[in-house]
């Protein structure tokens, strides 16, 4: 260690931070959502949420139940995307769940800790690390 703390990332590692970046941004947007999607949850069943993956100009919706919603949210590497391989990045995550409607991805490696890290349920204990 003598680069006085820089780190020099690789080309696959910069993938992974902008992919974590984005999809993050995308969980602080479905946040939102879901406060939105329980005003309204007595009278519609599915909500309309946005796809997670990694590409930033993906505009695809899901429709997720909140109760579905809530489940992938219980661990921070998962993430709801639109049911189709053009939203996953098969060398930063791999699908855990598949459904009609959405499938779930889960982020490995440094995406993961990454992700994990910027989830906004969890901002007071990233501050202190
Ligand atoms: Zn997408």
């Amino acid at each position: 260690m003598e680069e006085g703390g820089v780190i020099e990332l690789s080309d696959i590692e910069e993938r992974q931070v902008r992919g974590a970046r984005t999809q993050s941004l995308f969980r602080e947007v479905n946040e939102r959502v879901a406060e939105i999607n329980h005003a309204f949850s007595d009278f519609l069943p599915l909500g309309d949420w946005v796809c997670e993956c990694a590409d930033p100009q993906c505009t695809e919706r899901v429709q997720v139940t909140r109760e579905e919603y809530e489940k992938v949210r219980t661990d921070p590497r998962r993430f709801v995307v639109a049911p189709a391989d053009a939203h996953v990045v098969e060398e930063i995550e791999h699908v855990v769940d598949r459904t009609e409607r959405y499938w779930v991805v889960e982020k490995s490696g440094l995406a993961g800790d990454l992700t994990a890290k910027i989830d906004p349920r969890r901002v007071g204990l990233a501050a202190n690390a």
